[in-house]
């Protein structure tokens, strides 16, 4: 049976400042906290070479600092690394040369790269990770000589390369959850600094803070809560009778509307930019659909993100071949505001192409020149 009750963070930490688990006092560092010196001279294996481990390699390696991305023989990333003239080697042989070893393949096949690589973790070395699973519910129980630390960029990893190369950094998360050397903090603040993310601010968390904050946000609000709420508004007006496409537009198309001005300027700039129709009955009607009982539910699925329930859940869930996922995403590929929302889609295709084109940077300029 896999053990997964969570794990306490174990800090013998030399360095002014303690870990807490409230967020009373929050810390972010900036450029200017960070000392280059905790990991400018150091070797980086950086494991996987998907959104993250792309990311953090070609920063890392463009901050002067030696990296090699470890990936297995006939792994499909290998040659995409090597075009991106890095060092590839086996992940074995990367966190063995390594001082610093980045766990960025995926979650739920880390703990088996542990495995392999585990004998290449010399004392002083540190294993970091982007995310706190494997470390909070006890997937990876990693050797107590080694420094275990967290640097963890909040967005995507072409974002956090496109970023840098732009000059810009990416906001992150660091945390320490042993520190054997008195200096995993620095030189983790020191990591963020080479990838960009205290160009923007890396803030101070625990293992466990991420964990269960990143668990509960994904599945009561973002992903699950905001999916749900689309399909039960969508499904109330369309058995009422109104048209799909019209359903589609007021329930999901709009959403991204409002999120990006909650997001620009909080709620009170959302309130402000609606009408004031829109605002009377938001403000009246809101609480009706999302009311106590929800606020109970929340507790609850918070709770089963607390004491490993969920986390137990989903290992056994992939250890069987992930049978309910594989029939809980075909279901909601099968949802008919799907099909519906495909072909509106394509009739959008101009401002997703003025927003999130890459190469929109290219074309803006004789534009801009046009003006003139
Ligand atoms: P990913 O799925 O994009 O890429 C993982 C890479 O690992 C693959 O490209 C491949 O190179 C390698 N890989 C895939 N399967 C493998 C296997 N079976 N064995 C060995 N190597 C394999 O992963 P990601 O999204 O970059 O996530 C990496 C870590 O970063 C995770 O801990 C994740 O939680 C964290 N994270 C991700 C994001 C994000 O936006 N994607 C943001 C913050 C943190
Ligand atoms: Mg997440």
């Amino acid at each position: 049976m896999t053990e997964t009750k969570t794990q306490t963070e174990t800090e013998t930490d030399e360095e002014e400042g303690t870990d807490t688990d409230t967020a009373l006092d929050t810390t972010i560092y900036y450029d200017d906290d960070a000392d280059r010196e905790y990991i400018d001279d150091k070797t980086v294996a950086v494991l996987g070479y998907g959104s993250q481990g792309h990311a953090h390699a070609q920063n890392l390696a463009d901050s002067g600092i030696d990296v090699i991305v470890g990936l297995y023989e006939g792994s499909s990333s290998r040659d995409a690394a090597r075009a991106d003239g890095l060092r590839v080697e086996t992940p074995a042989t990367a966190a063995d040369e390594a001082d610093i070893v980045s766990v960025l393949v995926p979650d739920t096949v880390q703990p088996d790269v542990f495995e392999k690589i585990q004998d290449g973790l010399d004392a002083g070395d540190t294993l970091q990770f982007a995310h706190g699973f494997n470390i909070h519910y006890n997937q990876i129980q990693p050797p107590a000589d080694v420094d275990v630390t967290m640097v963890a960029p909040k967005a995507p990893g072409h974002l956090v390369r496109r970023n840098y190369e732009a000059g810009e950094g990416t906001p992150g998360l660091v945390a320490v959850y042993q520190n054997t050397t008195g200096t995993a903090r620095k030189e983790a603040v020191a990591y963020a600094h080479a990838i960009g993310c205290t160009r923007a601010g890396a803030i101070e968390t625990t293992f466990r803070e991420e964990t269960e904050t990143d668990l509960f946000g994904e599945q009561a609000v973002l992903c699950g809560g905001a999916t749900a709420l689309v399909k039960q508004g969508y499904e109330t007006l369309v058995d009422a009778g109104y048209s799909p496409e019209m359903a589609y537009f007021e329930c999901l198309n709009e959403l991204k509307l409002i999120v990006d001005l909650m997001y620009e300027g909080g709620l009170s700039e959302m309130w402000n930019s609606v009408s004031d129709t829109a605002e009377y009955g938001g403000l009246t009607r809101g609480n009706q659909v999302i009311d106590e009982s929800v606020r109970e539910e929340m507790e609850s699925i918070l709770e089963g993100v607390q004491d490993g329930t969920f986390a137990r859940e989903w290992i056994s869930e992939n250890q069987a071949n992930r049978p309910s996922y594989t029939q809980l995403k075909a279901a909601e590929e099968a949802h008919e505001i799907e099909a519906v929302g495909e072909p509106l889609r394509d009739l959008f295709a101009w401002s997703d192409n003025e927003e999130t084109n890459d190469e929109s940077d290219v074309v803006s300029e004789p534009e801009a020149a046009a003006d003139d």
